[in-house]
């Protein structure tokens, strides 16, 4: 079972941002990197905290 349950997951470059709510209740934004090879996540508590890291993100990947 999932930990979290997305109710909106949109795409910056090859990064995802979800918004959930966690377990405090709180609305809070997932990101994720789906680039083969790069790990990179991360939480927000803001949407655009989440889209800025989103959009500045660069890969590790190699
Ligand atoms: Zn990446």
């Amino acid at each position: 079972m999932p930990r979290y349950r997305f109710r909106d997951v949109r795409r910056i470059g090859p990064v995802q941002v979800g918004t959930f709510t966690d377990r405090h209740g709180r609305e809070a934004h997932a990101t994720a990197c789906t680039a083969p090879g790069c790990d990179w996540s991360a939480e927000y508590l803001s949407a655009a905290a989440a889209e800025l890291a989103a959009q500045s993100h660069r890969c590790n990947a190699r």
